[in-house]
């Protein structure tokens, strides 16, 4: 086979960008999904030659099966999805309205399984591949204000292992990477306005830091690649220990 080709949802920024960065890097050809044109574009201008820049909104469910089609098209084949793109809010449980939570829901969810239903069709015809989804440590765990943002992640992480053994007979592998507390824009906002709850998140946090959205990366790509080609349907936490306690 020529050389790969990979898909990364919500790409022109945070995980999704650093992800999208080591991948074209490495010489995947990369098509770097985003809704802003100009941050996208941006972003694929400074990844290089091996990033296509992909205007799309992913709530546009019904326009998934014709953009997938098209990079196959292209490309012949698609050999690894991330489905990165991700919205969140923080208000009280009881202030959330129905378009809210469906909006979130839309996004973060309705969106993975979509693209991934196109993306798993030419994987069978090509002969596998890998898929990797971006939880969260809001699906392990009960943090206040989120409701719409943990159903997502929590469902994203039964969708994972749902897949993985449905699609394991294909060689099309499905893992869930879970970040925990990662430098980004939407971390930052929540955090740089709340002292009491950065002050909780680094405590509460054995290496005592924050990660990098490269630390991400790093797990994404070997999920793709071929370190862990045994491995399917399962959930690695980059969290700097956060998840087993203190
Ligand atoms: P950012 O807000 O930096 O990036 C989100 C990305 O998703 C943007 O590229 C955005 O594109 C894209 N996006 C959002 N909605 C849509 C849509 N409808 N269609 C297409 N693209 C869309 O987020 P992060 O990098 O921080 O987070 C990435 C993922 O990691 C998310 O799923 C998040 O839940 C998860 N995560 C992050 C953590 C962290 O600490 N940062 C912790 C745990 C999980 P555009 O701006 O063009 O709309």
């Amino acid at each position: 086979m020529d050389k790969k080709t990979a898909i990364v949802t919500g790409g022109n920024s945070g995980l999704g960008y650093a992800t999208a960065k080591k991948f074209c890097d490495l010489g995947i050809k990369t098509y770097v999904i985003g809704r802003t044109k100009e941050r996208t574009e941006e972003a694929c201008a400074e990844m290089g030659p091996n990033a296509v820049a992909l205007i799309f909104d992913l709530t546009k469910l019904d326009e998934i099966p014709q953009i997938i089609q098209k990079i196959y098209d292209d490309e012949g084949h698609i050999d690894i999805l991330v489905n990165n793109a991700g919205i969140n809010m923080k208000k009280p449980f009881t202030e959330v309205t129905d378009e809210e939570f469906e909006q979130i829901v839309h996004t973060n969810l309705f969106s993975v399984f979509a693209i991934s239903r196109e993306v798993v069709k030419k994987m069978k015809e090509t002969g596998g591949g890998s898929i990797v989804n971006i939880s969260s440590m809001a699906a392990q765990y009960g943090l206040p204000q989120v409701i719409a943002y943990s159903s997502s992640k929590t469902a994203i992480e039964g969708m994972t292992r749902a897949m993985a053994v449905e699609l394991a007979q294909f060689g099309i592998r499905v893992n869930c990477i879970a970040p925990g507390f990662i430098k980004t824009k939407m971390t930052a906002k929540a955090l740089d306005s709340d002292t009491d709850r950065k002050n909780k998140v680094f405590s509460r946090t054995p290496m005592g830091k924050m990660g990098l959205p490269e630390d991400i990366a790093d797990a994404v790509y070997f999920m793709c690649s071929e370190e862990s080609k045994f491995v399917t349907g399962t959930v690695l936490p980059i969290d700097g220990g956060n998840s087993i306690g203190f």
